[in-house]
């Protein structure tokens, strides 16, 4: 399969200023519309001061405040059914799929399908297939891989989640040449068709998963490709805005769609990163229902402007690296707290431990707060601050040996102490 075929050659190879006049264009164009129909974001605009014509390109984004993810369920239960952020009436739409929470979400508009038939063409899937759909049909997800892959004119099987069993006779039965769903599940279906008999590779033509909703650990990605020959690319979304990220053949990072507009903040300052940065990813959907202005996902991510091999221009996120709220960023870097509690795990006089940030002379300054029962051996603490930075990559300022019970129970991992201006 040639890597270098596009679904939408035009939007997707253009050059890079055309793509930046493309995006601020378009930009400009949902903010108005935004501010005309969806009634939360002419509020947020308003309270910020902001006429949508303040608005001219991408560097003018920060201005307008983020739409935390995490507080759309309370701004829907204030303003039911949507928080104000659907621009259309809950009748005019194909269908709403309901999260827990609960948190409505609107069917989109054709152009989010299309975009989402872009990314299941990029990674593989062509006229022709045979496809299985294994993620849940209650979620955002399953419907729109089965708008884009109608589109594309693939034959759907939407067999939906769970019954390994049934999910293996299904796919043999059919000769499904596709596979969507979670990576685990893939490895689950594998599995069962060993238990029953099947040699994987003989009986079943699959060729391209898809695979999302979750981290693919490496190890179990290569096992996919080496020892049952499948190509498995990734799919990032959430269910608010849909698709946020796809692979591409070469799997260099996952594309943007054109029909989005992302960035990658400072997650503590709300300052828009450059190349290679990481922070937190804040999206702009171009979708005309539920165009909400920087939805901040929780994701960390860092991206290239890059143009990639395959000739696609967008721009590019590389891996999802964790959630704003485990992490606490020192110096430009995230710590992570499995990666400090690998560090402490190393050092058995080590107990209770916290990793207190704070600002000392205009730099983030680190203390390691490290419970001991007796006093700390000559040499640990430069043992412990050099674990951490090979871990790291950031040096540690000072490791405080503290008697036991002075952390108390249920304490963070990472406690942030620095104060910023915002
Ligand atoms: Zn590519």
């Amino acid at each position: 399969m040639d890597a270098t075929t596009y679904y939408d050659p035009a939007l997707e190879t253009m050059p890079a200023a055309d793509r930046r006049n493309y995006t601020n264009q378009r930009l400009r164009r949902i903010i108005r519309f935004a501010y005309d129909k969806a009634p939360a974001m002419r509020e947020k605009l308003d309270k910020a001061g902001l006429s949508p014509e303040a608005i001219r390109t991408m560097d003018d984004l920060p201005n307008i405040p983020i739409t935390r993810k995490e507080d759309l369920p309370k701004l829907q239960r204030a303003k039911p059914p949507f928080g104000g952020f659907v621009t259309v009436p809950p009748s005019a739409l194909e269908w709403i799929i309901v999260n827990p929470g609960p948190l409505y979400v609107p069917s989109h508009t054709e152009e989010c399908y299309q975009s989402t038939a872009k990314a299941l063409y990029a990674g593989g899937f062509r006229k022709g297939h045979l496809v299985v759909n294994t993620f849940g049909y209650n979620y955002h997800a399953a419907w729109l891989i089965t708008e884009g892959l109608r589109r594309l004119g693939v034959t759907v099987i939407p067999t939906g989640v769970g019954n390994t069993e049934f999910q293996v006779q299904v796919m043999h039965d059919l000769q499904a040449s596709g596979f969507l769903g979670t990576p685990s599940f893939l490895n689950n279906i594998i599995k069962k068709a060993g238990e029953l008999g099947y040699d994987f590779r003989r009986d079943f033509p699959l060729k391209v998963a898809m695979v999302g909703g979750e981290p693919a650990p490496p190890a179990l990605k290569k096992s996919f490709q080496e020892d049952y020959g499948l190509s498995t690319p990734d799919l990032y979304g959430n269910t608010e805005v849909g698709t946020l990220g796809f692979d591409c053949l070469l799997k260099t990072g996952f594309h943007v769609p054109d029909e989005i507009c992302v960035e990658v903040v400072d997650p503590a300052t709300g300052r828009q990163l450059g190349p290679g940065e990481e922070g937190e990813v804040v999206v702009t959907p171009f979708y005309e229902i539920y165009p909400v202005l920087r939805l901040g996902t929780g994701d960390l991510s860092a991206f290239t402007d890059d143009v990639c091999p395959c000739g696609r221009t967008s721009r590019r996120l590389l891996g999802i690296r964790g959630r704003v709220g485990d992490a606490v960023r020192v110096r430009a870097i995230f710590v992570f707290p499995h990666q400090l509690q690998a560090v402490v795990s190393r050092f058995a006089e080590a107990g209770r431990y916290q990793l207190v940030v704070s600002r000392v002379k205009e730099r983030d300054y680190l203390t390691l707060k490290v419970e001991t029962q007796q006093a700390a051996p000559e040499g640990l603490a430069e043992a412990v601050a050099k674990s951490f930075q090979d871990a790291c990559g950031l040096k540690m300022d000072k490791v405080d040996f503290v008697a036991p019970g002075s952390i108390p129970e249920g304490s963070k991992p990472l406690l942030d102490e620095r104060k910023w201006e915002q």
